[in-house]
């Protein structure tokens, strides 16, 4: 039978009309209920159970649900499993509903509660603390294409940061690179958009729009006392609040005035650069054994999310890198100061996430609680701070951002029970002593309940029950209940009592003297939780109103948590201040890799510093050696350098002297790289074309086995014209590792590349890796002795170092790299040679007559036994 949709599945399908291809979480009583696809979707994410409710044209309808009290943590499993979902709620009680239809003239017994989509929860519009990383930001972004460029606007709702940027040709994906972004929306007729960002109405982005909005929600008259913003840019923050409209129904999150990101202000770096330096995330993803994994020693989430975003953004700019590694100095050198304050720090809440959801309107009293407790906070280290002689330039500033807010606190200290709860609707969040009448409410509920208490034992002696007792449930509210055996007492028409209810073994009644008590505490009690309520509201109001001055506290706290914590990780790992300079050098003594290194310290092993002197007249190293041998480390440690020295921190070395450079390229030649499609040859050959293109005298480039992912002849040629290019025209620093030994020629012609090597030694005929970076030419080439040590079988490496004779040979007598491999015996006759020279030597030591032996024959026939046996060895 298919029938019409009932009135309540009409208004579902509505809803899920304008819901789209969100989830919708359907309210019904204590329930989000979902229904159809959406069903289906959810109880595989969630792993729970579907079943059906009624039928939909002739069909079952699938449905699960998820109970409202404990929504969160489904929503954050949904969140997490890429989906996004719309909360219908109920907008009225039934009682509403039902009056509505009798107004209506409709059946009263069929109304149904009307139901509103209020907000939209997308991973990029969350303020939740469960249902946010405490240690991560979580960005939307807004894409703007136009033609002159792409507008790029990215905010953090959650502490209302909001940044706009304009991108022009590759820098779109180095910024989204950079961002990492939770979410990403732009115009749907954009051809250019990846596949997992959010189509949504090109008319969202206009820049007009962005402008209007963006004064209207700072109250200002023009945007130029907050910067100069350019048309892509505006359109994009268009885009974004249009999204943030749609996605909270109308209701804005907290949004600090926007700061235009200049290009020239950081170390640019692309995302191969990023993920190849594995910055904020490892090579296979997740934060173990990235650089901030290994730098993180920060006190609060805040000051976590600051230095990644220290790291993935460094400083190009001299002063303002100076002026943080005063501050970590400041730390530093002070143990003490640096310990309490930590301690301090770590008693503090993260109020730029409490701040946020108490603007989007989804604040708890838990959150004013947060608020008065980390502006206390602030208040102490501010002091704490103050106390501390020859204050670096940047602490006195931070430090200054972190009071004023006495007023405040003492009022929400004075309002507020100490820890209050995350609950608002229950009321007990505000302290006694701060509103008399709220008290006297309280109090009022409290004596009514102690009459009550009376009135139990006033009811037991007057009938006589001792078992009598007053009880209290949702639906009947307070009752007399005595037991079944006593009920007929309290029937009587004279006793005083009125019948409610009988249960299987009880009888419950009523009484006038409990109904007034009852009355009384359920009137205080409401007038009580009204009272709270607007106390709520009042308080909510307050800390609304200085916003943005709680929101620079909470960056001043971040940023200070961050100078501590870096100076705490310089002490920890020995790490040395750099001096920073405009020469375009990198002058490293003692530099170490700080994941690898602290990889090996787990492993109770030890990490071999090495130093690197790039200057004017040497600036490109050409790195040989065996594999295995530490090239990629001392390629990336000191990329890792550079960038930690212009993010403000330490770095792992025993002294630095680093020139500033614009932008750091990293690139690791194709090979283990399978993943995203093209292939790994012209994926690196894509990535090196940009650096060609794009590195300027001021870059520092490292190369890492560049060519390595095609033949030997094509390789060595692209990696011979890579390194002349770099040394000729782009004329930066660089580092440069290979294993073809043959491009040490290079140093012939070009006069500013000197040649290195990582060392081995052949130790009993086995190669030990030192991991040491020496002059000069790699002396051979060590392919054979590293399978060796991997454990090729001996008569492979045998064969391969017979071919490797010829083919050297062949090379010296004609130039053909394959000529004279014809004449090579089968590899058969290899093994059958080594089978004979084995033979040959037990024969020897057979042969020899041992009791006739003089001891100086003894030891004569001994040194010649080893001869043979070595001879035959490689
Ligand atoms: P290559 O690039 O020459 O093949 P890697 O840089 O990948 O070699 O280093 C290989 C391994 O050697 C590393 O994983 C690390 O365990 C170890 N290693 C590298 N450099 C050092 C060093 N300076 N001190 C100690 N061990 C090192």
């Amino acid at each position: 039978m298919s029938g019409k949709p009932t009135p309540m599945m009409q208004q579902y399908l509505a809803l899920k009309r304008e819901a789209g291809d969100a989830l919708l979480f359907y309210r019904m009583g204590d329930f989000f209920e979902l229904f159809f696809d959406d069903a289906r979707t959810a109880a595989g994410v969630l792993d729970i159970a579907l079943t059906t409710r009624g039928e939909h044209g002739g069909e079952p309808v699938p449905m699960c649900g998820v109970p409202v009290h404990s929504a969160e943590g489904y929503l954050a499993r949904l969140i997490k499993g890429g989906c996004r979902v719309a909360i219908a709620e109920q907008t009225e009680t039934p009682e509403q509903a039902k009056e509505r239809a009798r107004r209506e003239g409709t059946p009263v017994s069929k109304s149904l509660v009307a139901r509103d989509i209020v907000r939209f929860v997308t991973a990029g519009t969350l303020t939740e603390e469960a249902l946010l990383e405490p240690r991560r930001a979580n960005l939307l972004v807004a894409l703007a294409p136009m033609r002159d460029g792409v507008g790029l606007a990215s905010c953090d709702i959650s502490t209302g940061r909001m940044e706009l940027e304009d991108c022009t040709g590759d820098a779109l994906d180095a910024a989204l690179a950079r961002l990492g972004a939770s979410e990403i929306v732009a115009p749907d007729d954009w051809e250019g958009a990846a596949a997992e960002t959010i189509a949504r109405p090109r008319a969202d982005f206009r820049s007009e729009d962005g402008e209007a909005r963006l004064r209207a929600i700072h109250g200002v008259a023009t945007l130029d006392g907050l910067g100069s913003f350019s048309r892509p840019m505006l359109a994009a923050a268009a885009g974004l609040i249009a999204y943030l409209d749609h996605a909270g129904r109308g209701t804005l999150p907290f949004l600090l005035p926007p700061v235009a990101r200049g290009s020239g202000a950081h170390l640019a770096m692309d995302a191969a650069t990023r993920a190849s330096l594995e910055i904020l995330e490892a090579q296979g993803g997740g934060r173990a054994g990235s650089l901030i994994a290994c730098v993180d020693r920060c006190a609060t989430g805040a000051g976590a999310r600051q230095l990644a975003e220290d790291l993935s953004a460094p400083l190009a700019d001299r002063m303002a890198i100076e002026a943080r590694l005063v501050s970590v100095q400041h730390f530093h050198a002070d143990p003490l100061l640096r310990a309490d304050l930590r301690a301090l720090l770590r008693q503090a809440p993260d109020i730029g996430r409490a701040l946020g959801r108490l603007v989007a309107g989804r604040g708890s009293p838990r959150d004013l609680g947060q608020i008065r407790d980390g502006l206390t906070e602030a208040q102490r280290v501010r002091e704490m701070l103050s106390a501390s002689a020859d204050l670096p330039a940047l602490l006195r500033d931070t430090g200054a951002a972190l009071g004023g807010h006495g007023a405040l606190v003492d009022h929400l200290a004075r309002a507020l029970v100490p820890s209050p709860p995350t609950e608002r609707g229950q009321g007990n969040f505000i302290a006694a002593g701060y509103d008399h009448a709220l008290d006297a409410l309280r109090e009022t509920s409290g004596n009514a309940r102690k009459a009550i208490a009376a009135l139990e034992a006033r009811y037991r002696e007057d009938t006589g029950t001792p078992s009598l007792k007053i009880k209290h449930n949702k639906v009947l509210g307070y009752f007399i209940e005595v037991p079944a055996k006593h009920g007929d007492k309290l029937m009587a028409p004279d006793s005083g009592f009125t019948h409610r209810q009988t249960m299987a073994g009880a009888v419950r009644f009523n009484s006038l003297g409990l109904h007034e008590e009852a009355t009384r505490i359920a009137e205080a009690g409401a007038h009580a939780l009204a009272a709270e309520e607007a106390h709520f509201e009042q308080l909510v109001g307050e800390v609304v109103a200085t916003r943005e001055a709680i929101a620079a506290t909470a960056a001043a706290l971040a940023r200070i948590d961050v100078c501590a914590a870096l100076a705490e990780r310089a002490v920890e790992g020995d790490w040395a201040r750099p001096e920073m300079v405009e020469e375009a050098c990198l002058e490293v003594t003692g530099g170490r890799h700080p994941v690898v290194e602290q990889a090996l310290a787990k492993a109770g092993e030890r990490f071999v510093a090495n130093d690197c002197r790039l200057g004017s007249d040497d600036r490109l190293w050409l790195i040989g050696g065996p594999n295995m041998g530490g090239k990629s480390t001392f390629l990336r440690q000191n990329a890792l350098i550079m960038l930690l020295a212009q993010a403000g921190s330490f770095v792992p070395a025993t002294s630095a002297t680093i020139g500033l450079a614009d932008r750091l390229f990293s690139r690791v030649g194709a090979s283990d790289n399978l993943a995203r499609g093209r292939s790994t040859f012209m994926v690196e050959m894509v990535e090196t074309a940009a650096i060609l293109s794009q590195a300027t005298e001021r870059s520092f480039v490292i190369l890492d086995e560049v060519g390595r992912g095609t033949s030997t002849y094509d390789g060595m040629a692209l990696a011979w014209a890579v390194v002349e290019a770099v040394h000729e025209q782009l004329a930066c620093r660089c580092l440069f590792a290979t294993h073809y030994h043959e491009l040490s020629r290079l140093a012939e012609t070009c006069d500013k590349l000197s040649l290195h090597h990582v060392r081995a030694r052949e130790w009993k005929g086995d190669l030990v890796l030192l991991h040491e970076l020496a002059r000069g030419a790699a002396d051979r080439s060590y392919g054979l002795s590293v399978a060796k040590l991997a454990g090729v079988p001996g008569p492979v490496i045998k064969r391969a170092k017979a071919v490797l004779d010829r083919l050297e040979k062949g090379r010296e007598q004609t130039g053909g790299l394959g000529a004279g491999l014809g004449e090579l015996p089968l590899f058969a006759a290899t093994l059958q040679a080594e089978e004979e020279e084995g033979d040959a030597l037990r024969e020897a030591i057979e042969a020899i007559d041992v009791d006739a032996l003089s001891p100086r024959e003894a030891l004569d026939t001994l040194y010649a036994l080893q001869a043979k046996a070595r001879a035959t060895d490689t």
